[in-house]
């Protein structure tokens, strides 16, 4: 009896020992996702990108829209658009489809927008090529007036003092040509498109003329935003097509006392009424658990847009019309997401990002197309490393969808602050010609080039495919 009891509080340790040991392990064993099946995830990738390739549907979509003209935010043409795509999303039967209302900026270039060198000897009468920056203010009616001063960076404009007061400021800073990524080259030239009049101001100037941020030596101005402070003077600010900058720099060299005329109506109106436009599939097995696709329905006024960001809407749009083409029943919700405003404010972005942080779903993935329609090249990932790894585990699949490389780095400006995603992922395209098209008339349908652009819409359904199918 005595010997039996003292087996019996053995056996019992035993057993709590091994539970014990065990216990994790069966959570472990219990959340162990699918092993890759990447034979079978392979035939899903080929898949997807005959049929992107052959249909060329993203691209029909995407010739509709940017016949429509560009969809500045605040427009009504913006809104024509969002409801344009909203029908769209409707007729391709998504599950859900629906508007999340947001107020935004409203600045109108207006119809008055000139340059021209009206004092001189040698090139008295030259008009220079010219696009307003987005958010400047305009000029009366004769305009402003004053002679020319250039410099490469703001040490230059801070050094010039006092002799600054009265003059345009003309900031000749040109993106590096000599950069491998030219995303990187923008990011260095832009400081004098955005804040140029702000500094400019500072030391007494009266108005700002830059160099277009563009990779494109041709005549076409590039516009884009730049901003204001309420306790520094506004002063007008406009960008100067690369060849007559690089004229500009010259006919200053030798005429220095040149003077130039500069006349424009642009203004900003009220804060107008506008949308997030979102579609979505709903998951069969988790549809609280969100995978999101994205880019911004809004473009500047100059082109249509179809590259910035024309090409990031339709191919969201197009993933999930993959999907029900090729009859893929996504376990997660995966939702594509129009947002709005991302040139002039991020009203759309910060829009969005406040409902996910609200919201009772998981945002599994937040990926973002807004660098326009060029050959897939890569995701950079904003996660943890385990997760990073994770993903690169997949490469040999997103090689069949044309991805060469999956590392650490940004996503984008319109998921990038969904911080309660496990991952925020950018989509990186080839991103040589980009910037000649970038805030311009040079970004039309025309440059679009089918096969890169439907290789896009590809990538990303691989990508959230391996994403719904194994989880992040
Ligand atoms: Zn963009």
């Amino acid at each position: 009896m005595e010997k039996s009891l003292r087996h019996f509080w053995l056996n019992l340790a035993l057993v709590i020992l091994i539970s014990l040991i065990l216990f994790p392990f069966n959570i472990t064993f219990s959340q162990t996702p699918e092993t890759i099946n990447t034979k079978e995830d392979i035939k899903i990738a080929d898949q997807l990108v005959r049929t992107a390739l052959t249909d060329r549907k993203g691209y029909k979509l995407l010739k509709e829209l940017s016949d429509m003209g560009p969809r500045l935010s605040g427009s009504e043409n913006s809104v024509k658009a969002i409801m344009w795509a909203k029908k769209k999303m409707e007729e391709l039967g998504f599950d859900k489809v629906w508007l999340q209302p947001v107020l935004v900026p409203h600045w109108v270039r207006g119809d008055v927008e000139s340059a021209e060198i009206i004092k001189s000897q040698l090139f008295k009468n030259r008009k220079l090529n010219i696009a307003t920056l987005g958010g400047s203010i305009g000029t009366d009616k004769e305009g402003i007036t004053a002679e020319v001063m250039e410099v490469k960076n703001f040490d230059e404009l801070k050094a010039l003092g006092k002799k600054a007061e009265g003059k345009i400021i003309f900031m000749s800073r040109p993106l590096d040509p000599g950069l491998i990524e030219t995303f990187r080259g923008y990011g260095g030239a832009v400081g004098q498109r955005v804040v140029g009049a702000m500094m400019a101001a500072q030391v007494g100037a009266v108005g700002v003329m830059i160099r277009s941020v563009t990779t494109k030596y041709d005549n076409v101005p590039h516009t884009g935003v730049m901003i204001y402070n309420d306790t520094i003077p506004k002063i007008p600010s406009v960008a100067l097509g690369y060849q007559d900058a690089d004229f500009l720099s010259e006919a200053i060299k030798k005429d220095p006392s040149l003077e130039v005329n500069i006349k424009l109506n642009c203004k900003t109106l009220p804060d107008a009424q506008s949308y997030n436009l979102i579609g979505e599939l709903t998951g069969s097995e988790f549809p609280n658990e969100v995978i999101v696709i994205g880019g911004h329905s809004d473009s500047w006024d100059k082109g249509v847009g179809a590259n910035d960001d024309g090409a990031g809407i339709i191919q969201s749009l197009e993933v999930l019309d993959l999907f029900k083409r090729l009859n893929i029943k996504p376990k997660r919700t995966i939702r594509c997401v129009f947002f709005i405003n991302e040139e002039n404010g991020s009203k759309g972005a910060e829009k969005y990002a406040e409902y996910a942080a609200n919201s009772s779903e998981k945002h599994i993935g937040a990926i973002e197309s807004d660098e326009g329609a060029g050959t897939p090249r890569g995701f950079s990932l904003d996660a943890d490393s385990t997760v990073i790894a994770k993903v690169q585990g997949w490469l040999p699949v997103l090689e069949h969808a044309s991805i060469d490389w999956l590392r650490k780095g940004g996503s984008g400006a319109d998921v990038g602050d969904i911080k309660n995603a496990i991952a925020r992922i950018g989509y990186n395209p080839d991103p040589q010609r980009y910037f000649d098209y970038h805030h311009s008339d040079n970004d039309q349908f025309s440059i679009i080039h089918p096969r890169e652009f439907e290789l896009g819409s590809a990538a990303i359904a691989t990508l959230v495919y391996m994403i719904d199918k194994y989880g992040l």
